[in-house]
Order: C-alpha cells, then structure tokens, then sequence
C-alpha cells in the first residue's frame, strides 16, 4: 500500500492527518483482500492438520458478537500470526491431535 512519509508531527494520538500512520487500511490486508484473501474476524483457530495437498484450519466463534458457529477452512499455505504464545498454543493443540512435522 502507498504510504506518505512521516512529517514528524507529533500528533499520532488524535490520527495522522498526512497518512503515515500504519493502520488497518494501510497494512498488507487490503492488499491481501484485494488479491483474493479471505478474511475472518471474531474466530479463535484451535488447531489446523492436513488434508491431502492443502491445509485446514479449525477454528470456533470467539465473543459475544461472533457470528455463526464452529468450522473450518482450507487453504494451500497456512502462516500462524497469533503472536509467540498464541501459535505456539495453535501448534501444540496440532500435535496433539495428531500434527506432526510437515
Ligand atoms: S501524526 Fe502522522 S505525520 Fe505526524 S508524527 Fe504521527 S505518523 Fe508522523
């Protein structure tokens, strides 16, 4: 995403009014979405495992306002992004259901 140079104006709190602040609308997700990615919101993914050539990833309704109820997904590639305990935990869950290397 084309990003305007920070101006070092100091006033980050109240929002950038020169575009330079990184936000949801100025990360890789549209980017992403504009390519084709889906993307989910209110799920927590207990564990993914394989299932033949691509990867499925499990998940449930995560808050009050989440809609719909527990699933999965597939996908060709999967990257765990829930920070260092959250995948480690993903990864974990995996193993014990079976996940092995790969
Ligand atoms: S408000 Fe924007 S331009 Fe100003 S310091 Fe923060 S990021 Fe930089």
């Amino acid at each position: 995403m084309p990003q305007p140079a920070c101006v070092g104006c100091g006033n980050c709190c109240s929002g950038c009014n020169f575009g330079a602040k990184n936000t949801t609308l100025m990360n890789y997700l549209p980017d992403a979405a504009n390519h084709g990615a889906q993307i989910f919101t209110h799920a927590e993914v207990s564990h993914v495992e394989r299932d033949g050539e691509r990867w499925r990833v499990y998940y449930a309704p995560n808050g009050k306002d989440a809609p719909g109820e527990a699933g999965s997904v597939t996908a060709d590639h999967v990257i765990l992004g829930a920070g260092a305990l959250g995948s480690t935990e993903i990864l974990l869950r995996s193993r014990e259901k079976g996940r092995s290397r790969g």
